[in-house]
């Protein structure tokens, strides 16, 4: 059953369904990087973004809609204990099905590289609705890392019509992958967007109180751990942070959890009662870019958290063999460790030892990203009249802000 909401911030009615825009989203990440289209997409006379969530991850994925103030149109509620891969894209396609033939979207937007992101592609594709796909093109190539989302970006990549890749080599891949250029719009990533409204909020601009850190005088290392690589290999990332914590008496290490049990029985039992570790319940958004932007060091496997960090200049320890973001070492501000325990503890003290390189701009975009998305799809899908006032307000982007093609 799919449960229609009033969507209050976001949610305009057109009359036809020619502006209805469906926005699918099912964890916490694609909500934090799909928040800033949908708002502009509101902001587009004859658009009507109409937001369903899959409930892949539910209290994370909450958490985000409460603080980007995004209600769901339709909430499919899928997330069940020990659901594999196959129960989520199984029931996100059939969910969705049910919505599309309910909504008749113009369109559908996903981000990403989810289940939910390849699920609601294919079953727009099958409905013949055309797929829009938010931070395209990103790569590691190899399919069984990261597991399963360097296959899923793939697929979703033969099933969109118009890729919308963060970077240049992003880009690039979908070039040399054959995508047509005039369907392929490098934007920057809506991430970048994210955070800027995030960090305007009060909530960013006081540092959190964690109990035993004190932030004008501890070394503070953020680390988080998720991946499903990782999954059989956290003693060993838990080994690392243990070493990490005694490099020097004043370094205070943060790390939110994964509410995932496979991760947090690992984290509590090998972690607990280790001096200089603080393990905190999942941050919200605002809460996590207020410790973020106040740590020295960051420690993680997350994709968005890369992003992150790099674009606040943070020097990060990568706990994976390979990264689909190669922008965050180019940079020189990211080091792949892996998940060996002196590799890591090596590359932190290499990093406390040093101050970060200087980076020219934002590698991951300049917070318009989400702006070019909306754009691009009004101007697909309205008739020329409706796109007149929002050209006015992208044109107060300057040459110097775009990424360049
Ligand atoms: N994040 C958050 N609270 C936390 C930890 C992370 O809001 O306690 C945010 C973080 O800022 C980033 C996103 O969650 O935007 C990353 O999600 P995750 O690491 O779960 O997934 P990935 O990016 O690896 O797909």
């Amino acid at each position: 059953m799919t449960t229609p909401i009033a969507s209050p911030l976001y949610g305009k009615t057109v009359s036809s369904s020619l502006g209805k825009v469906l926005m699918i989203v099912g964890t916490r990440p694609e909500a934090i990087k799909m928040a800033p289209v949908a708002r502009a997409l509101a902001e587009i006379p004859g658009l009507q973004p109409l937001l369903c969530v899959t409930g892949q991850q539910r209290q994370m994925l909450d958490q985000v809609l409460d603080m980007f103030q995004w209600t769901p149109d339709f909430d499919l509620d899928l997330m069940h204990t020990h659901q594999s891969l196959t129960d989520v894209t199984t029931r996100v396609m059939q969910g969705v099905s049910k919505v599309l033939s309910e909504t008749q979207p113009a369109a559908v937007v996903v981000q990403g590289d989810t289940a939910t992101t390849l699920a609601a592609a294919l079953a727009a594709f099958n409905a013949r609705i055309p797929v829009a796909h938010v931070e395209a093109g990103l790569r590691s190539g190899d399919v069984q890392n990261p597991f399963p989302e360097e296959a899923y970006r793939r697929m979703v990549t033969e099933l969109a019509t118009w890729h919308f890749p963060p970077t240049e080599q992003a880009h690039q891949h979908l070039l040399r992958s054959g995508i047509p250029p005039n369907r392929v719009f490098l934007t920057g990533n809506t991430v970048v967007d994210a955070m800027h409204h995030m960090l305007r909020s009060p909530a960013c601009c006081t540092p959190p109180q964690i109990a035993n850190v004190d932030w004008d005088r501890h070394i503070v290392v953020m680390a988080t751990a998720h991946r499903r690589e990782n999954w059989t290999r956290m003693e060993e990332i838990c080994d690392g942070l243990r070493r990490v914590a005694v490099l020097d008496p004043s370094i205070r290490i943060i790390f939110p959890v994964h509410p995932n049990r496979v991760i947090r029985d690992v984290v509590y039992r090998e972690l607990q009662d280790i001096p200089g570790i603080a393990l905190l319940e999942p941050q919200t958004y605002p809460e996590f870019l207020a410790c973020l932007s106040r740590t020295r060091l960051v420690l993680t496997d997350s994709g968005g958290v890369q992003e992150e960090a790099t674009s606040l200049g943070k020097p990060l320890v990568i706990l994976r063999e390979a990264t689909e973001r190669p922008e965050v070492l180019s940079c020189g501000l990211g080091v792949l460790a892996g998940t060996d325990p002196s590799a890591i503890a090596a590359a932190a003290e290499a990093w406390l030892k040093r101050q970060p390189p200087r980076t020219h701009g934002n590698v991951f975009g300049d917070g318009y990203a989400a702006k070019r998305i909306a754009q691009v799809i009004a101007e697909a899908l309205l008739p020329n009249q409706s796109r007149l006032e929002e050209r006015s307000s992208l044109s107060d982007i300057t040459e110097a802000q775009t990424v360049k093609a």
